[in-house]
């Protein structure tokens, strides 16, 4: 299998991903973190791919038991010259998205059959969900939306997330793999 990681190595460079091998165990899963969506996210309840729509905590913690491993991705994305932050974000993390999706795949075709990516934040490729999701096969839940500590597992790994920095802007995903 390490032949099948390298390689997923080199695609998420080729991507211009930023990639970090993750043991599942360095996976924190917290009840406050899913809290701050049904409290104080303005998107709650609005897109499909977040909750209350969502596998609920105590699910996701049983999925990730059937995982051993996992890779932490991140795209960095200067945005000091945007006029508007949240617009931006909304162009960034799609793109972002697109890339780690084309990750997933390849994963899938490496033998990784139930690899699945948890998205850089909500998902917007439809101007609003339907009833129904439009595209089920493009809707992935963002970590954070699962109750993963983003801050603790970038710590782990001597990274920082810098909320407040509106000049550089991460789009963070992970991919489950097994
Ligand atoms: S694919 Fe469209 S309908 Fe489905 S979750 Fe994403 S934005 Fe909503």
């Amino acid at each position: 299998m390490k032949k099948e990681i390298q390689s997923l190595f080199d695609k998420a460079k080729e991507l211009n991903l930023s990639a970090f091998m993750l043991d599942v165990s360095d996976i924190d899963v917290e009840n406050r973190v899913r809290m701050k969506c049904a409290y104080g996210c303005r998107g709650y309840g609005k897109r499909l791919s977040c909750p209350p729509h969502i596998i609920s905590i105590d699910e996701f913690r049983k999925v990730l038991n059937e995982y051993s491993s996992a890779i932490l991705l991140i795209e960095e994305h200067d945005t000091s010259g945007e006029k508007g932050i949240l617009k931006a974000w909304s162009r960034l993390r799609k793109g972002s998205f697109h890339k780690m999706l084309e990750l997933e795949h390849t994963a899938f075709r490496h033998g990784f059959v139930y690899a699945q990516l948890l998205r850089p934040g909500a998902c917007n490729e439809c101007d609003t969900c339907a009833e129904q999701c439009n595209k089920p096969e493009m809707r992935r839940f963002p970590p954070e939306a699962v109750g993963i500590n983003l801050s603790i597992l970038m710590e782990k790994k001597g990274l920082e997330i810098e909320y407040c920095n509106f000049n550089r802007v991460k789009c963070i995903g992970i991919l489950l793999l097994e």
